[in-house]
């Protein structure tokens, strides 16, 4: 059997949260009940939003959660020649065209819209002449072309996942206006070259992973198993998030210990049927993806102190 591969993959743009730290745990956990290997990667391809001083801080606060790592690779900000060879192989492979399609355009009311309020992009330029190109004057963003085909997997957590990319999302931008290649290409990347197996994050993720699936088929890459974990909830049914300053480690740090928090967290989770405070480590025994609930969690912030 191969060896598990696991990942966190934070975005040093602030303090990790507690919907961060819910799914590094889980990650973390299953690759260690596993005996395998936890590679940590920072996802700072905004350069304007994300900073090194914050990439070191979520080095200090995996390690005060006890969640360890065995390997960092080197950051999305310093990859873009390894992404652009992948960008060339699309390009090779006669599935790229430019999109001069404006945001306005893209959001507008006539486009066609999911029920999450993102729009289906319907091909616009697909079929643009060399003249019509030109005519623009500007840099295009670029879109690959997706085929009308379903996509499934079986998500550990989620259960069946099923998703036609065609209607779902349309063509995909892989690199931007700008020149920066975007996070559908570059996960796919850095795990395809990583040699990940197992990608455990949050729900939020989940309609990414067929476009990534796709990307994967096209490089070459051996698909990863998903698990994607419930969001956090407070108890009136709102989601917990990035505004709720006191759930954010920098509060947490200073008001409680790494095991009550992780307590909390794996009872919510469905993995302890009492809460009580516990390490990582000692938690690794109680864990398996099937005693974890897929559908929101509620958590009252109080429980953590
Ligand atoms: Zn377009």
């Amino acid at each position: 059997m191969m060896a598990t591969v696991g990942r966190f993959a934070p975005t040093p743009s602030g303090r990790m949260h507690l919907g961060n730290v819910f799914a590094a745990l889980i990650a973390w956990l299953s690759v260690r009940k596993d005996k395998g290997h936890m590679v940590l990667r920072m996802e700072d391809l905004d350069t304007q939003r994300t900073s090194d001083a914050y990439a070191q801080v979520l080095r200090e606060d995996l390690t005060w959660l006890g969640l360890d790592w065995d390997e960092e690779t080197q950051p999305q900000s310093q990859r873009s020649p390894i992404y652009r060879e992948y960008f060339d192989k699309l390009e090779a492979m006669g599935l790229l065209y430019p999109c001069y399609c404006t945001r306005s355009q893209l959001h507008s009311v006539n486009a066609p819209h999911l029920s999450d309020g993102t729009y289906v992009y319907t091909g616009t330029c697909r079929d643009l002449t060399p003249e019509q190109r030109a005519a623009f004057g500007r840099d295009p963003a670029w879109r690959v072309k997706v085929p009308h085909e379903t996509w499934t997997f079986a998500d550990r957590i989620q259960g069946t996942y099923t998703e036609n990319l065609a209607t779902h999302c349309g063509d995909f931008v892989v690199r931007r206006a700008d020149g920066v290649y975007v996070y559908q290409l570059a996960v796919t990347v850095d795990d395809g070259l990583a040699g990940v197996t197992q990608v455990v994050r949050g729900m939020d993720l989940l309609s990414s992973a067929p476009r990534q699936m796709y990307l994967q088929s096209l490089f070459g890459f051996p698909h990863p198993e998903y698990a994607h974990v419930p969001m956090l909830l407070a108890p009136d049914g709102r989601r917990l998030s990035k505004r709720d300053k006191d759930l954010d480690l920098g509060y947490l740090r200073d008001h409680t210990t790494p095991e009550k928090l992780i307590g909390t967290l794996a009872h919510s989770a469905g993995l302890l049927e009492n809460p009580h405070p516990i390490s990582a480590k000692e938690l690794v025994n109680c864990f398996s993806f099937e005693a974890i609930r897929g559908d929101a969690i509620y958590l009252d912030g109080k429980s953590l102190f």
